[in-house]
């Protein structure tokens, strides 16, 4: 357990918070800290190939330990931290045997972590937890992910009588800012699946995601001395609050949850001339995702129709479910239940209520399923991981490794 402890605070006390104002890739220069260590340290284990491109992801090899036509998977995490908190001087702290009480985690500012607000706490009642001291996020998210693939695969090379086939492993910059994806050489990682290693509880398999869409809505008045404006004056925020008005009231994030879609606005700006309502349009249904942006058309038709042609509606699809592209090879994820019930975890399927890396990848051509990585209220001060969490995750990994080769026909001695 310790050597797991470790890793994870060798990787969380290198600041790699992204920044989404950047154009760069990396968006940040201190990512290159992280992905140079590494690499160092995927040589240092005996992983092979080992590369980091001109964007910073890093690749590396586990090759075959059987003779067998075993397909190449992969597993996938992320390196950066979110912009939406502090990243630097990470101070992670060790709670042994955890008893269930409130953790003081600041106690001048009287920052508390505490299972009367965070229940998910009382699931890890005598567990060796990692908190943070109220000034930062931790970063489990997602160098648990990192921490548990290098791991597992220091441990599959350490133990030669687990047979699998070639495995690939990358680690990304930038997911936090969403663009993990963008620069990913699929065809150099060379796998047929892959798996990301950043969900959160223990057990939580996820292979279905929205459909998304950014929505722009700019609307043009006219401004006219309010005294004489009879007749004249088209006030836009007027129109922009019919526009929103018109919208399905109870279809919003607040009032939705499951598979159910939104519509959901943002951030407004205006005046009598001019108003910009930006938002999101969100489905895991592609139909109905579909039926929400011709809904978006109809209103800004018929008020155009009613006002001259005062709105112009811009909608651009940010990414897909990849339930469409995972349910062909499903037999990816039942290699992940069975793996999970291998290492005594029961699988908690559920959809999720936004995007990852993996589902870009999906439609990139690497089916990828996303994983627990263990940690809890990620991109704050509240962030914590159960160390057990972690040993499961990498046990997970090395059972995926042996699953899949046994599917191909490579069996591994008994009772590893
Ligand atoms: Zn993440």
């Amino acid at each position: 357990m310790q050597n797991i402890i470790d890793r994870f605070i060798s990787y969380v006390t290198i600041d790699t918070q992204s920044d989404p104002k950047s154009d760069a890739t990396p968006s940040t220069a201190k990512q290159w800290i992280l992905a140079n260590r590494l690499v160092e340290e995927l040589k240092d284990i005996g992983m092979q190939d080992v590369s980091v491109d001109e964007y910073g992801y890093v690749m590396a090899t586990l090759p075959a330990n059987t003779d067998e036509e075993v397909p190449v998977i992969g597993f996938i995490s992320h390196m950066d931290t979110s912009p939406d908190f502090n990243g630097t001087n990470v101070k992670p702290r060790i709670i042994e045997k955890y008893n269930g009480k409130d953790i003081v985690l600041h106690e001048k500012e009287n920052i508390i972590l505490s299972p009367r607000y965070f229940e998910d706490l009382l699931l890890y009642k005598g567990q060796t937890l990692i908190v943070t001291d109220g000034t930062s996020l931790l970063g489990a998210d997602d160098k648990a992910g990192i921490t548990e693939i290098v791991t597992a695969m220091e441990y599959l090379i350490g133990h030669p009588e687990i047979k699998h086939g070639k495995i690939r492993i990358a680690f990304t910059p930038d997911e936090e800012i969403g663009r993990g994806a963008a620069k990913f050489n699929v065809e150099k990682f060379g796998a047929e699946w892959a798996y990301t290693m950043d969900g959160s509880q223990i057990g939580e398999l996820e292979y279905e995601n929205f459909n998304a869409a950014g929505v722009t809505v700019t609307i043009k008045g006219k401004s006219v001395h309010p005294g004489y404006a009879k007749g004249k004056m088209v006030n836009s925020m007027v129109i922009a609050n019919k526009f929103a008005n018109m919208l399905p009231p109870r279809e919003t994030p607040q009032q939705t949850e499951g598979t159910e879609g939104f519509f959901h606005f943002s951030h407004i700006t205006g005046d009598v001339e001019k108003t910009v309502l930006e938002g999101i349009v969100r489905d895991h249904d592609f139909d109905k995702f579909e039926a929400r942006k011709e809904l978006l058309q109809k209103i800004t038709n018929e008020l155009n129709f009613k006002h001259g042609h005062v709105i112009s509606l811009e909608i651009k699809d940010q990414y897909y479910n990849m339930k469409e592209k995972i349910e062909p090879v499903f037999h990816i994820v039942e290699i992940a239940e069975e793996a999970m019930r291998d290492a005594g975890i029961e699988p908690l399927i559920k959809p999720i209520r936004g995007g990852t890396d993996g589902s870009q990848l999906s439609y990139m051509g690497l089916p990828c399923p996303n994983i627990f990585a263990g940690g809890h209220n990620f991109h704050g001060k509240y962030e914590y991981i159960p160390v057990e969490s972690m040993q499961k995750a990498i046990e997970v990994i090395v059972k995926i490794a042996r699953r899949t080769a046994e599917r191909y026909g490579a069996s591994s001695a008994e009772n590893n």
